[in-house]
């Protein structure tokens, strides 16, 4: 385990998210963001009441579902923000179309890293760049690779940042429920079966008793669904 640095405050226990969004804005702002994948606005929400101008930034693959661009706007009208967008890096879109074709990612699981390489991995790693935490909707329950999130972790992948995981312990009924509750925007797909949105060509709705993440690269084994965004790290 990575112990903290003196770039990184120390932070003690494993409070609620409230707790663990208050001392990562208090730590870390202006120079912390929340990466929004449009599956909730809970983190949003939550952190908006603490820091009303707490960033918030996305990846536009050039391939998110409709539905997931008016859930962007609804956000911004919703929350009175402007999310950051980053987008891939057009040369390498063009090659990626030019030599492999538009449904490459199907033919093997190095083809679909290859896209999500591109298309995601590289415009998030641009994002981090210039922060020194991120903050995330990564919870445990979602796959077994994040099984053991912490809270608070060392980001070893993107240079030893800081990355938040306030909703670790939260459950997909705790998110449906704070949504409904407070009345946030969401992406009208989960109201079509999905239970986990990513880009259109990639993601489908789910059968009643099916894991959450079984619509995302349902072609692959559950071990392989990662895209690089969420590599394991080290809890503090
Ligand atoms: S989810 Fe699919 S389309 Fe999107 S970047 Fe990954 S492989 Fe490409």
């Amino acid at each position: 385990m990575n112990a903290p640095t003196s770039k990184h405050p120390s932070y003690a226990g494993d409070g609620t998210a409230e707790d663990v969004l208050r001392w990562a804005l208090g730590a870390f702002h202006p120079r912390i963001a929340i990466a929004c994948s449009f599956q909730h606005t809970v983190l949003i929400d939550l952190a908006m009441k603490i820091r009303p101008d707490v960033r918030v930034f996305s990846i536009d693959t050039g391939r998110l579902p409709e539905e997931t661009y008016q859930c962007a706007r609804d956000i911004e009208r919703h929350f009175g923000i402007r999310i950051e967008w980053f987008h891939p890096k057009h040369d390498a879109v063009e090659d990626l179309m030019h030599q492999n074709g538009p449904f490459s990612f199907r033919e093997s699981v190095a083809s679909r890293r290859q896209c999500c390489a591109i298309r995601k991995v590289e415009p998030l790693n641009r994002a981090l760049a210039e922060l020194d935490a991120w903050i995330t909707g990564v919870r445990r329950e979602q796959t077994d690779t994040r099984a053991n999130a912490g809270k608070i972790e060392i980001d070893e992948a993107h240079g030893g940042i800081v990355k938040i995981n306030p909703l670790a312990d939260w459950s997909y009924d705790q998110i449906r429920t704070y949504v409904k509750e407070h009345r946030l925007p969401y992406n009208t797909l989960f109201e079509k079966g999905y239970s986990s949105i990513g880009c259109a060509c990639c993601t489908r709705a789910v059968e009643p008793g099916e894991d959450p993440r079984a619509g995302r690269w349902w072609w692959e084994n559950p071990e392989q669904k990662e895209c690089g965004l969420h590599i394991r790290n080290w809890s503090i």
